[in-house]
């Protein structure tokens, strides 16, 4: 499956880094790429606004728009909020659980790491970004791949830092366990969720 790319254009048409990267240009031009930069972009109407919030939630995990659309059929059929349920699931893809557990600085290089076989759950190798990842869930760096360069300072990297309070993460093992679902404030997205689903409701 051919991964989008995400330039800096993209971070700065939606306001918030998708990249990942350390220097991304949004921090120094928070604001939309082009000739109106600066100014604003206007006065927008529903359908855009929607729009926009859809396009900003499927760069920043990274999923197709058939992806995307097939989460916000499941959302609606789930109990309770559409938005809220939209969101823990694509909270709970195993790239972004990666990504939440501090294993990958971005999503994107968290998918690298799915994709190429670094990451087992409950002990068997998984490497779909978009599995789904439940309650009890033990997500692991594999063995084999620990010797690579790129997980070497990880242990001392997650030693400094706090997972979100949906999964456990143990620095030593290089293991991360889903202890749960992510509640709303765990979700907290700079993206609003209700106009995604106003949009595919339309
Ligand atoms: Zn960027």
């Amino acid at each position: 499956m051919k991964t989008l790319k995400i330039t800096c254009k993209m971070c700065r048409r939606e306001g918030v880094s998708l990249c990942g990267r350390e220097k991304c240009a949004v921090k120094r031009r928070p604001y939309p790429p082009g000739v109106h930069g600066p100014k604003g972009s206007g006065r927008q109407t529903d359908y855009a606004k929607q729009l926009r919030e859809k396009q900003k939630a499927k760069r920043l995990y990274g999923v197709n728009e058939q992806q995307f659309r097939n989460y916000f059929k499941k959302a609606l059929n789930m109990k309770g909020d559409s938005g809220e349920n939209l969101m823990r699931l694509l909270e709970m893809r195993l790239d972004n659980a990666v990504y939440r557990a501090g294993f990958a600085k971005s999503r994107p290089m968290a998918r690298q790491a799915v994709s190429h076989a670094h990451v087992s759950v409950n002990g068997k190798r998984v490497d779909i970004a978009s599995y789904m990842v439940k309650s009890g869930d033990v997500i692991q760096i594999r063995e084999q791949k620990r010797q690579k360069g790129l997980w070497k300072t990880l242990a001392d990297d997650l030693q400094k830092k706090e997972g979100p309070s949906w999964i456990s993460v143990n620095a030593d093992a290089l293991e991360a366990k889903v202890t749960s679902q992510p509640a709303a404030q765990d979700m907290l997205q700079p993206f609003d969720a209700k106009l995604i689903i106003e949009f595919y409701s339309r």
